[in-house]
């Protein structure tokens, strides 16, 4: 492996990671610093100040994973959160982003709000279909998308049964090549994301989960899937990891 970016609630056990990685494990700064109040994060008394300390640690290279689901976490017109994408913005570093609506226009309005912050869409919205995602992706010039948890183990159906992607996808990727991403989603299953004293059993999968995304992304051709596996994430995070 060449470069990882991870995050982790509490959001210290993610510099753990990356002391033990250096120069090549990436630690987002996680909002989710109570481990009783996870899902009302954004009401957890000093979070912003905890992020602002965080980012200026400089130990931090963006902010995320934060989920803006309806039933879970902030609406996306809290303050707070809105607080957390003004400082990644001033900051200058990405903000990634879990949302799972049906509709593409669910995202838009955060994404517009502010162009200049660059956003990484996590699972490229979870459920939404290639048309769908296109259509964000062709509103705010400032998404990239990440294809984690696309697998068959999680949302699925990104890939037909010969193992290559499906017509949709792969037209997707070709046309937005510079602005995908893969990754793993180590949240397996889907319910044991309440955890904090114990690793997300999905860790055990991670071979699993990367060999799924290297089928599909070498049947891409070269140079696409060259930047999908790795050359559009050492230019996003500007990093360009460890020797392979
Ligand atoms: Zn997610």
């Amino acid at each position: 492996m060449v470069l990882a970016v991870v995050a982790s609630s509490p959001p210290e056990l993610a510099l753990r990671l990356a002391e033990a990685g250096p120069g090549w494990v990436l630690p987002l700064f996680s909002p989710y610093i109570d481990p009783v109040r996870r899902h009302v994060w954004h009401r957890v008394p000093g979070v912003l100040e905890a992020a602002r300390a965080a980012l200026a640690g400089g130990r931090y290279v963006g902010i995320g994973e934060v989920h803006v689901t309806s039933g879970l976490g902030p609406r996306r017109d809290d303050p707070v959160l809105d607080g957390l994408m003004a400082l990644a913005e001033r900051r200058g570093v990405p903000f990634m982003i879990h949302t799972e609506a049906s509709d593409y226009r669910f995202f838009l309005p955060l994404c517009r709000r502010r162009p200049r912050l660059r956003f990484l869409w996590a699972h490229a919205g979870g459920i939404l279909p290639p048309e769908q995602v296109a259509r964000l992706l062709e509103a705010c010039p400032n998404v990239w998308i990440e294809l984690s948890a696309r697998d068959p183990w999680h949302y699925g159906g990104i890939v037909g049964p010969a193992g290559a992607l499906r017509a949709g996808w792969h037209e997707l990727v070709l046309r937005f090549s510079r602005r995908v991403m893969t990754g793993s989603d180590p949240v397996y299953p889907g319910h044991e994301i309440h955890h904090w004293d114990r690793p997300d059993t999905g860790w055990d999968l991670l071979a699993r989960l990367l060999g799924f995304h290297r089928r599909w992304i070498a049947a891409l051709p070269a140079d696409v899937g060259e930047r999908v596996r790795l050359r559009n994430a050492q230019d996003f995070f500007g990093v360009p990891g460890r020797a392979p």
